[in-house]
């Protein structure tokens, strides 16, 4: 893949990047080593001004990165702003968290002390998606470095100018050089930067298919990684649930960034008794969404980031219609320049349709029927994937089992299945391993190391 800023409004090509000799590959590993050396023994309180520091630039210039982040991947702009927004809160959480997350934890025993330790393990490779430009390396970057690593970002190919600003940040809120850099490199030299001596640990948001690659060559070299992969989130709504505000939360929890997120809504499971309610407003909210140019504050869905994604969702919804699916709404990408597809609904999905079986990354909702909550858990639990959930109820008891029985990472009830600083972020099945945010974020790469004193 090219290193490029194509806009996916137009399909124009903004700007080129070469991606960087292995020379400058080497320079850069080296840079990363050295600065840990010293980086470690740099005290929380000085990290934390430099966190907070990142945290001030991205507040005080939100709306150039947003137009940065909307420019490369099309999402809507006020979705991008909040994205600068939010990247600045888990910059401020983890400056003020990280001292408490990382401080010893005394340990009774026969010693006469023992304790827990957290030391950092030194530079690690984040390979990141596209579809948070921003949110996806600083929900990586900001434990990492507050716990006294260094990182370095491969970044997608298709938003270099993000990943360029997101090391520029840091070195101006004032972290040293070599405490976070930008490989201008594409998937193809993941595996010998994984395997070189000085990258200690990896993390991957992205495809089965890349977490699997960059895993397999980790796990040759014993190397520690974190995997945030694909999704198929349910959302699940039941008799008694409050269904216009179901239907409300539906509409952005599907179509949040284009339809482009790991954690949207995808299959929607509806108790019979509510579905043709939920179905028919579902309709109307998808018709009533203005689709157009993502820089407009004032539209709700832009393009998809790449022809690619979009003809691989264009075949999605195509073989699952041929097999007998039925479009409700939408169904084939808009006749425009730009990677549009406008919001679609399919239902009557048959088993062994990829509407049934697989991922659906743009705004396509897939709506499934079911007599009650026996079914609809095991309809739910019925894919590989296992990152996010979504349940609405208004019963105590069906509430217990949905937190109970359904595989995911996270089970949100009567709400949008969203990240938080506050709150652990990951999945199970082949969604990935390992979390990110919270105290679980900030301790994954670490050496958790027990001290034992006679
Ligand atoms: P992708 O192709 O896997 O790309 C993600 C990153 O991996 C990019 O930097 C890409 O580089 C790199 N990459 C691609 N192939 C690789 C390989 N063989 N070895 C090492 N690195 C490789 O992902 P995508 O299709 O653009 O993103 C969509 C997927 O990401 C969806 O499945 C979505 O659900 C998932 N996702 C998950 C989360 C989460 O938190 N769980 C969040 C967002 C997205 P190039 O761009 O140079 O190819």
């Amino acid at each position: 893949m090219t290193i490029a800023t194509i806009n996916p409004a137009t399909g124009e090509t903004v700007k080129r990047f070469e991606a960087i000799a292995d020379a400058e590959i080497e320079a850069k590993l080296a840079k990363a080593q050295q600065t840990f050396e010293s980086y470690r023994r740099i005290p929380f309180a000085q990290k934390a001004q430099w966190l907070n520091a990142a945290a001030d630039l991205l507040e005080g210039q939100a709306a150039d990165w947003a137009k940065l982040m909307t420019l490369e991947m099309g999402k809507p702009i006020q979705g991008a702003i909040a994205e600068a927004k939010k990247c600045a809160w888990v910059c401020r959480y983890y400056a003020e968290q990280a001292p408490h997350f990382l401080a010893d934890v005394a340990v009774e025993t026969d010693a006469s002390r023992s304790f827990v330790r957290y030391q950092p393990l030194g530079a690690i490779l984040a390979v990141m998606p596209w579809n948070f430009p921003f949110w996806q390396v600083f929900r990586f970057a900001a434990p990492a470095l507050m716990a006294g690593n260094v990182g370095l970002l491969k970044h997608a190919s298709n938003v270099p100018q993000c990943a360029l600003a997101i090391a520029d940040i840091f070195r101006d809120a004032g972290f040293p050089d070599g405490a976070f850099q930008t490989l201008l490199v594409g998937s193809d030299k993941v595996a010998q930067i994984v395997a070189d001596d000085r990258i200690k640990a990896a993390t991957l948001t992205g495809s089965e298919f890349a977490g699997a690659s960059l895993a397999a060559t980790a796990g040759k070299a014993i190397k520690k990684t974190v995997l945030e992969l694909g999704g198929s989130d349910p959302f699940i709504v039941l008799d008694s649930a409050d269904v216009e505000s179901a239907i409300a939360t539906a509409v952005t929890a599907r179509m949040l960034n284009n339809g482009q997120s790991c954690i949207a809504a995808k299959r929607f499971i509806l108790a019979e008794a509510i579905a043709d309610r939920f179905e028919q407003g579902l309709i109307e909210k998808f018709q009533s969404l203005k689709i157009g140019d993502p820089m407009d504050a004032t539209t709700d869905v832009g393009p998809l980031a790449t022809p690619d994604i979009l003809a691989e969702l264009d075949h999605q919804v195509q073989q699952s219609v041929q097999k007998g699916a039925r479009a409700l709404v939408g169904g084939a990408p808009l006749d425009r320049p730009g990677n549009f597809y406008p919001p679609t609904i399919l239902s009557d999905i048959p088993i062994g349709t990829p509407a049934y079986e697989e991922e659906f990354f743009g705004p396509v909702a897939l709506l499934f029927r079911v007599a009650g909550i026996d079914e609809a858990i095991k309809l739910a639990n019925s894919t590989p994937f296992g990152l996010g959930a979504s349940a609405w109820t208004a019963d105590d008891a069906e509430r217990d089992r949905l937190i109970e029985e359904l595989q995911a990472g996270c089970v949100f009830i009567n709400g949008l299945v969203k990240s938080d600083p506050r709150l652990p972020f990951g999945g199970i099945k082949r969604s990935g391993y390992g979390r990110e945010l919270s105290v679980e974020g900030i301790r994954e790469f670490v050496n958790i190391k027990t001290v034992w004193v006679k």
